[in-house]
């Protein structure tokens, strides 16, 4: 049985003084108990009463090259070495926008933030004062930050006491947040054609942006139906509203392109965080010349004390020229792996007799026990069995594995064959204790 008592205390000591015990609220669902880590190496995690685990958190996902990744930390280190950050320009900044916009499809500019919720606060703003017009459609199921402006009906079992809200209402992601600030918030289900179509044809003239994740990793990691996007794009376009991809957990992990690339469809703007940095705090916006020029006229402001300082803009342009090294290896490397470790999971499913579906794309995947046939939509992705995943993840601990307790796994670059057996061994012996 595997022994969790300095964690233990050491959440019990944490509590005393910091709020809920812990620096995101999503991170106290953790059972038995938020784990306390001493040290990070690879695809590895070290927790401080010694136990090793394989990690398919990686921090809920910027650890693309895996933690304390060589390369990048000299890269940081050398960084910090001429100071963190200097509130004047520094050439770094010039560096990582040029590379962005090389790599990101619609990125003529960008602009650098600390967040992926900065981003999106930016790149909404973007979004309205090139249109003149305030409503943002939204989906239901996705997540975007937890600003006050976008921050609701995120509906994972793990983010606690709010109800999943499966209809057109919008209601606040959380206690504190007023009402009023969602007033100019459309909820729209994702994936359904018509309701898209007919909303943004008797609304466009008041709707500014139709902001989307383009793949719904943060709830059940669905994909788009065939000409979903497309219609998006096409539909937003016609209409002049912006089209907003927020990749901040597709980027840098569906390809260096992210989704857009992946997909061919190219958004107005795009936001990116997690993965860019490696597990270093950074984001960015990027989009076409005529919105991204309102930042550069003044128009729109973008503020922020700490927004591309030298560790973190260093941190980024490693973590992009490894990803880009030989052609892209990181990602065959990545999706090869993902593709074992799923094909395993699923004839474990079937071998210990245990209704499951896994969706994946690239190295992310999400894994439900449900007794669906296929979680295509947000309504069937409700109906999965969230306990008894938690359940799962709780077991797979005693087995050295580290997952999320909401069913989403990210793969790193550092991640191996040998991981990969070990984690498939841990699922087929915890699934008969389900
Ligand atoms: N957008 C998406 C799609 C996300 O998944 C997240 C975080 O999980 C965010 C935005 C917010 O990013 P951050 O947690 O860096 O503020």
């Amino acid at each position: 049985m595997t022994v969790f008592e300095t964690s233990k205390t050491k959440y019990a000591e944490s509590r005393n003084s910091l709020a809920g015990g812990v620096s995101s609220s999503l991170r106290a669902s953790m059972k038995p108990v938020p784990l306390y880590a001493a040290s990070g190496k690879g695809s590895h995690i070290r927790d401080v009463d010694g136990n090793e685990y394989v990690d398919y958190m990686l921090a809920y996902g910027p650890l693309i090259l895996g933690h304390a990744h060589d390369g990048l930390t000299e890269s940081i280190i050398e960084a910090m070495r001429k100071g963190y950050t200097y509130g004047v320009q520094h050439e770094g900044e010039i560096e990582l926008a040029q590379l962005l916009c090389e790599v990101l499809p619609c990125a003529d500019k960008v602009s650098l933030s600390g967040s992926g919720t900065e981003a999106v606060m930016l790149a909404l703003r973007l979004a309205r004062a090139h249109t003149g017009r305030s409503k943002v459609i939204r989906f239901h199921g996705h997540y975007h930050g937890w600003s006050d402006a976008i921050f609701t009906s995120f509906p994972s079992a793990d983010m606690k006491g709010h109800a999943v809200d499966n209809d057109s209402a919008v209601s606040p992601g959380t206690n504190g947040q007023s009402a009023n600030s969602l007033s100019d918030v459309i909820l729209l289900p994702w994936n359904d054609k018509a309701a898209l179509e007919s909303t943004l044809r008797t609304r466009h003239f008041e709707i500014a942006a139709v902001i989307t994740e383009p793949v719904m990793c943060n709830s059940g990691c669905i994909l788009p139906e065939e000409g979903y996007l497309e219609l998006i794009r096409d539909l937003t376009k016609e209409l002049g509203i912006v089209m907003i991809m927020d990749e901040v957990i597709t980027g840098f992990r569906l390809g260096i392109g992210g989704a857009q690339e992946r997909f061919g469809i190219t958004p107005d703007l795009v936001t990116v965080g997690k993965a860019l940095g490696g597990g270093i705090a950074i984001s960015a916006v990027g989009g076409r010349e005529a919105i991204m020029k309102l930042v550069d006229d003044g128009v729109v402001s973008h503020l922020g004390t700490l927004n591309g300082n030298g560790v973190s803009t260093a941190a980024a342009i490693a973590t992009i020229r490894e990803l880009r090294k030989d052609k892209g290896a990181a990602f065959s490397h990545m999706e090869g792996l993902t593709g074992t470790l799923v094909e395993g999971f699923r004839s474990l499913f079937k071998q210990h007799d245990v209704p499951g579906i896994i969706n994946q794309i690239g190295p992310v995947f999400n894994v439900m026990f449900t007794e669906e046939t296929e979680v295509r939509g947000f309504a069937a992705y409700n109906r999965r069995d969230s306990a008894k995943y938690a359940r799962f993840a709780e077991l797979m601990l005693d087995e050295g594995v580290l997952v999320r307790p909401n069913g989403l796994w990210y793969l790193s670059t550092a991640h191996s064959e040998a991981d990969i057996e070990k984690t498939l061994s841990a699922i087929g012996a915890v699934l008969p204790k389900l």
